[in-house]
């Protein structure tokens, strides 16, 4: 590539990337505690919530703290208060409802709302750019900047106009430097730069590994007859087998609208599993193909969780910066709640910016967050399920869940655990067996109607990419998905990436000889699982220009 021209930079007290409930949320606390406090945030989504995938039933505690009139507002973005809550488990042609009274209290959604994520980070948007946060939208973060004392002195938006092969167009544009006394990392789950740092600064050292699910969600309009505004319901079990965890949820909100989702824990070890065909075969399920008929889908899309929770989390800071959010992981497993933690983690840390800033400080550790939040309510919600997700892998659906609950119940009434905090053991990326060890899946094809393939699914995420720019999904060797994956697994991004973006295609497809790995990058729902999943750890994600991916309408 040619000498690039120089960037240009502006300067700022704070710098923050990633327009999500933490990042958002950091923003405007900063601007609460001093108005003067100058604040920058990019989002490489074509405008904020573009690329918000989430439930969402929400915990109101962190939206409270945050905009306490929240609730007056006509233009609140919660506006259906959660009315029921049901838990089954599903066999094949049935199932059973869980009594509510079986669950533990921390599990009810009482006093919830349910609504779109996507929306949620729009309204805050409105208020941050209100107190006087700049907000870049369409601009992707892609290089830390780093002092000559090693720490972080903000970031660089990536450059746009480059061609396929790394030669700059006509409309090439440098990116920007935009330098911060302090930067919050808010990318969500694997965020591309908070894997560096946490590489870099060592952040997992003594942590147990972090862990992962993909989760689908498609969003329908139903028919007013099989609507319950506020009806929240959770399924384990059928599709998946019992060694496989996850499950689904499925909850109604405003205007007829159903959201329908499935969760698949990454540490699933049979390659030739579909998270993408699981979720459409589900849909099948007799309990719950009735809601959607003579529905219409109005959006897909598909997002990685971390479910590591509280002996995963890294250590958040580092020299002139910290991570926030689902960056650092903070999702309750269990509920399947994290937007409330991703809030009051971007609060949490705006405070100790502030101190520092009002202290005369710059580009130091901000240790005091580090130190103060597994005493806060965050530490609260994730250290009573610690034990959920360890325990599930080990025994499995039956034995999991019901140890987990057990351990759930011994939490909320006493504070402690039989168990102390178990680890995690492998991975993700190292959990998958040969393929020659696994009973071989197979898929119905879909319908049409209630069941889709990839690739009408990926239409509605409206998934738009510049097309002739590199390829952001990186091969650190490009000949190990021919020469390693395919042999011993299947290659299974074929089937993990619920975008179809991997493909094996054969010179001769009938004799299955001459394999070439192709990449339809311009498909990528920005989810991030090749990242967290391909079992040579061979796939970095790194983001495309800015404003490409999904264009979410309300996830
Ligand atoms: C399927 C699913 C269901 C869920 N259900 C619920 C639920 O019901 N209730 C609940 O409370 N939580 C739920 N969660 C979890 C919740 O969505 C997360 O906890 C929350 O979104 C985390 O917020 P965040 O701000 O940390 O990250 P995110 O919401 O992921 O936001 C990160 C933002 O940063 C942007 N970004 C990333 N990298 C860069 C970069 N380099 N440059 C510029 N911008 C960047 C992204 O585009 C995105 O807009 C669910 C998650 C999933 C996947
Ligand atoms: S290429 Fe990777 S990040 Fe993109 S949709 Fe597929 S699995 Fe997700």
């Amino acid at each position: 590539m040619a000498d690039l021209p120089e960037r240009e930079g502006m300067d700022y007290d704070a710098v923050v990337v990633g327009a999500g409930p933490a990042g958002l949320a950091a923003a405007i606390h900063l601007k609460q505690r001093n108005p003067d406090i100058s604040v920058v945030l990019v989002e490489k989504g074509s405008e904020v919530g573009a690329h918000i995938l989430s439930g969402a039933v929400i915990d109101p505690i962190g939206l409270d703290r945050l905009v306490p009139e929240w609730r007056e507002d006509p233009e609140r973005p919660l506006k259906t208060a959660v009315t029921e809550d049901r838990f089954y488990y599903l066999g094949p042609a049935g199932g059973i409802r869980l009594p509510n009274i079986m669950m533990p209290p921390l599990m009810s959604n009482h006093g919830n709302f349910v609504g779109s994520l996507g929306n949620v980070t729009r309204y805050l948007a409105t208020k941050a750019e209100s107190l006087g946060v700049e907000i870049y939208p369409g601009f992707a973060a892609t290089e830390v900047l780093f002092d000559e004392k090693g720490a972080v002195r903000g970031i660089a938006t990536g450059d746009m106009g480059i061609d396929r092969d790394g030669t700059l167009k006509s409309e090439f544009t440098r990116g920007m430097e935009l330098r911060g006394k302090y930067t919050l990392f808010a990318e969500g789950a694997r965020g591309s730069l908070s894997k560096e740092l946490i590489k870099r600064f060592g952040l997992a050292e003594g942590r147990e590994p972090q862990k992962f699910g993909i989760g689908l969600k498609e969003l329908w309009q139903v028919t007013p007859d099989k609507f319950k505004a506020g009806l929240v319901q959770h399924t384990f079990g059928w599709p998946l087998d019992s060694t496989t965890g996850g499950g689904s949820f499925l909850y109604q909100f405003d205007d007829n609208y159903v959201v329908v989702g499935f969760v698949v824990h990454l540490n699933y070890s049979n390659p030739t599993l579909s998270p993408f065909d699981e979720f459409q075969r589900f849909k099948t399920h007799p309990f719950i193909r009735e809601t959607f008929a003579g529905g219409k889908r109005l959006s897909y899309g598909a997002r990685a969780i971390t479910e590591g929770g509280w002996q995963s989390v890294p250590k958040l800071v580092f020299p002139g910066g910290a991570l926030i959010g689902c960056a650092a992981g903070f999702i309750n497993l269990p509920r399947i709640k994290g937007s409330h933690n991703a809030i009051l983690s971007g609060m949490l840390a705006a405070e100790q910016v502030a101190a520092a800033l009002a202290a005369g400080r710059a580009n130091d550790v901000l240790s005091d967050y580090e130190a103060a939040w597994r005493g806060t309510d965050i530490g609260r919600d994730l250290k009573r399920v610690r034990n959920v997700k360890p325990l599930w892998s080990r025994f499995g659906l039956f034995g999991g869940v019901a140890l987990g609950g057990f351990d759930m119940w011994l939490n909320q009434l006493f504070g402690f655990s039989l168990f102390g905090t178990l680890k995690h053991g492998k991975p993700d990326h190292a959990t998958l067996k040969p393929i020659d060890q696994v009973k071989v899946l197979t898929y119905p094809k879909p319908d049409g109607v209630l069941t889709f393939d990839k690739l009408s699914s990926v239409f509605i995420s409206n998934t738009n990419h510049e097309e002739d720019q590199p390829v952001h999904l990186k091969l650190t060797d490009p000949a190990i998905p021919i020469k390693d994956n395919l042999p011993r697994y299947g290659e299974p991004a074929r089937l993990y990436c619920p975008a179809g973006v991997y493909e094996v295609v054969y010179g001769d497809e009938a004799a299955k000889t001459d394999p070439r790995f192709v990449i339809n990058a311009q498909n990528c729902v920005h989810c991030k699982t090749c990242d967290i999943k391909d079992p040579a750890q061979n796939i970095n994600w790194v983001p495309p220009e800015g404003g490409g991916g999904p264009n979410y309408p309300n996830m």
